[in-house]
This record gives C-alpha cells, sequence and structure tokens, in this order.
C-alpha cells in the first residue's frame, strides 16, 4: 500500500508530469517569469470554466481578501461580518486593515455561516460580508445576497476551500461558487483543490470598475505607467505557477469527482455510527470536499488521533480554537460561550485524508482502522 498521507501531491504530478515539465521549462526559456503569456492564458480559461467575467491573479488567497476589502474602499472603524470557524487569514486581512471583524456563528451541520443570525449582526457600520465557503462547500448565497443587498453591503466570497463547487440560486442554473458576490477570493496554494507548486491566488468579479481597481492594487496602486493614484501592494502570480495552474485547470472536473468518491466512500463506511456524524451537504450546493470533516461524540480524540498516527493514518483537527479565542484577536473582547456552535466543533472534528490519489485499498485501510480506534476511545 502507498503511504497515506493528507495529500498527496507527488503522486498527482507524476500522472501529469510530461506536459507540466515541458510548460514550465518553455516559461524558463521564455525569460517572461513575471506576467507573462501563461498568465495571461491561465486567466481567461479560468474565467470560462468559472463564467465569470473578470479574474485577477495575485500572489495568494490571503492576498486575495485584502485587495478585495482594498478595492471595495473599506475604511478603519468599518465594520465586516464573518465566521469564527475558518483559518485565520478570513479575519487576520480584517484586522490588518484596521476594520473590524464582527463575528456570526456557523451551522452545526454544514459548518458555515448561519444566514438566519445574519441581519442581527449588521449595523449602520457594517460594509461587508465574507462568507467563507468552508471545506468545499458553499454559504446559502441565496440569502446572504437577499440581506446583503437590502442593507446595501458588499460580499466578499472567501472561496479559497471551494473551487469548482456550484451553488443554486432561485431557479436560475447552477453557477460557480465565489461568482456571485461583489468579490470572489481563491487560493492556489500547493493543497488548495487548485494548487500550484509554490504560492498563488485570484480575485473574481464580475464588476468592470471592480476589475480596473484590483489590477491597479495589486500592482502598487499604478494605472499608469509609474502614477501611483493609491497606495496599493505588489501581489502577483508568476508566470511558473500560471503554466502549471493551466494544465491543472483542465484536470479540475476529474479531481473533484476524485474527492467526491472518496467522501462517498468514508459516508458509507460511517453511515449510522453512534459516535460518528458524518459531513452534511446542504441542497443548494454541490461539495468539492477540500477537506472531509467528521464530528465525533464521546470519543477520546486525541487518543485517537495519536493512535491512528501510529497506524500511519494522519488525522487532523480543522480548526481547534476559533478565531474569536484566539490571541490575535482578544482585543475584541470576545468570551467563550460567545459562539456556542463553533466552539462545540473546534472540540469534536476530526478531518481524514482527502485527496485525488487515495485508492480504494487506502480508503479500505483508513475506515477500518478509524472504525476500530472509536471503538477503543470512546
Ligand atoms: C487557504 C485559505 C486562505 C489563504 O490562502 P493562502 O493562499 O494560503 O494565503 C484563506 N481562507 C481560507 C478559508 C483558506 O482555506
Amino acid at each position: 500500500m502507498k503511504p497515506i498521507q493528507m495529500v498527496d501531491l507527488k503522486s498527482q504530478y507524476h500522472k501529469i508530469k510530461d506536459e507540466i515539465d515541458s510548460r514550465v521549462l518553455n516559461v524558463i526559456e521564455s525569460s517572461a517569469y513575471i506576467n507573462g503569456p501563461e498568465v495571461k492564458g491561465f486567466q481567461q480559461h479560468l474565467e470560462e470554466y468559472l463564467h465569470v467575467k473578470h479574474v485577477i491573479p495575485c500572489g495568494n488567497g490571503t492576498d486575495a481578501l485584502l485587495v478585495a476589502m482594498m478595492a471595495l474602499g473599506l475604511k478603519p472603524g468599518d465594520e465586516v461580518i464573518s465566521t469564527p470557524f475558518t483559518f485565520i487569514a478570513t479575519v487576520e486581512v480584517i484586522g490588518l486593515l484596521g476594520l473590524t471583524p464582527v463575528f456570526v456563528d456557523v451551522e452545526e451541520g454544514t459548518f458555515n455561516m448561519d444566514v438566519s443570525q445574519l441581519e442581527a449582526a449588521i449595523t449602520p457600520k457594517t460594509k461587508a460580508i465574507v462568507p467563507v465557503h468552508l471545506f468545499g462547500q458553499c454559504c446559502n448565497m441565496q440569502e446572504i445576497l437577499r440581506i446583503a443587498n437590502k442593507h446595501g453591503v458588499a460580499v466578499i466570497e472567501d472561496n479559497c476551500q471551494a473551487i469548482g463547487a456550484e451553488v443554486m440560486i432561485d431557479n436560475y442554473p447552477l453557477q460557480k461558487s465565489g461568482t456571485l458576490g461583489t468579490i470572489g477570493c481563491t487560493s492556489f496554494f500547493p493543497s488548495k483543490n487548485l494548487g500550484c507548486y509554490g504560492d498563488g491566488g485570484a480575485l473574481f468579479t464580475n464588476d468592470d470598475a471592480l476589475d480596473e481597481k484590483i489590477r491597479g492594487i495589486v500592482n502598487h496602486g499604478m494605472f499608469t505607467r509609474y502614477y501611483h493614484d493609491m497606495i496599493g501592494v505588489n501581489s502577483r502570480l508568476d508566470s511558473i505557477q500560471a503554466a502549471i495552474l493551466d494544465v491543472k485547470l483542465k484536470h479540475l472536473d476529474e479531481y473533484i469527482a476524485a474527492r467526491q468518491q472518496a467522501a462517498l466512500y468514508y459516508n458509507k463506511a460511517f453511515e449510522g455510527h453512534p459516535n460518528i456524524v458524518t459531513p452534511v451537504t446542504a441542497s443548494y450546493t454541490t461539495h468539492v470536499y477540500h477537506q472531509y470533516t467528521l464530528k465525533l461524540k464521546n470519543v477520546d480524540r486525541y487518543r485517537l488521533i495519536e493512535h491512528m498516527k501510529e497506524l500511519g493514518v494522519p488525522v487532523m483537527i480543522y480548526y481547534p480554537v476559533a478565531l474569536h479565542l484566539q490571541k490575535a484577536f482578544a482585543h475584541l473582547n470576545y468570551h467563550k460561550g460567545d459562539f456556542p456552535v463553533t466552539e462545540a466543533l473546534c472540540d469534536c472534528v476530526v478531518s481524514l485524508p482527502i485527496h485525488t490519489e487515495l485508492d480504494e485499498e487506502q480508503l479500505q485501510y483508513i475506515t477500518s482502522n478509524f472504525l476500530k480506534s472509536v471503538e477503543l476511545y470512546r
């Protein structure tokens, strides 16, 4: 059996090695390392894939979120609503810009923003809502957009974990996650569902004026060469990463299907178990399983993880500490008990290996040992 990893980027690379190698060598030979034709080509192919008017590549997913907030002209004191059950980057950039993060708890089933609590969090200072499509399924965008429109606030989708997921709004055909809000943000970090071989990210928008503004901000606030109209940043996707992403984009749907197959295998193996709650997918979205995250009931989670590690199976906790209880946000004066669903999730979730290269033998090994470990530590 192949060793089991949370993600197996090497096996995935070996299946497309010839094409990747020749495209990368071409970039090196061309010496158009920054803003070369590969960047433009990938951008266009991603626009077609997502059915979105503009894709603006940038340096990483965190920058994408930062630049989105800068492009919307958010100012210190403005409030931005997000959830406390996510990766730090989402809320980190809110703090970095001097904006005030306001949290809304998540749903117990989907782990995504509980939209029934959203409207109560909106104040006259609210300027944006940042729904995070956590672990690979979309938030309830229909409701989020309705509330955002009603109150005239922008929506920045954190789509770093859900590229390729599809969401239904009213009776429209399915639309790609990240393309419904004012701006969508994604990350091409290697382990993400569409990952490059280094850092990378992008913003999506259907708004021509925002597209122009974002392109200026990622390029030192420069709209005309050496005329800087505003303070920007230096954030770009390099040509080698764009070439790699352009190859991998052609495989994205097949990669998503492989993740969904693995998730289905896990779901079947754990169905109805009294100590295991399998992931719930909302009716309005597909799930691209960036993570396969279970809830354990009455199980000694840390001993189980230790035991699985000894058996050669990595099991991770995403995320062990709610953002409102992180030291970095102590100044917001939140307390334990403020977001009970998030806090309960932090205490009971575990994520199993999920990637495009898991085979039946590995899945069998993981599930049978996981079930045995649950018996041992419940
Ligand atoms: C990965 C991730 C980010 C940040 O992306 P980087 O490319 O690592 O900067 C932001 N938000 C979420 C939800 C993520 O998973």
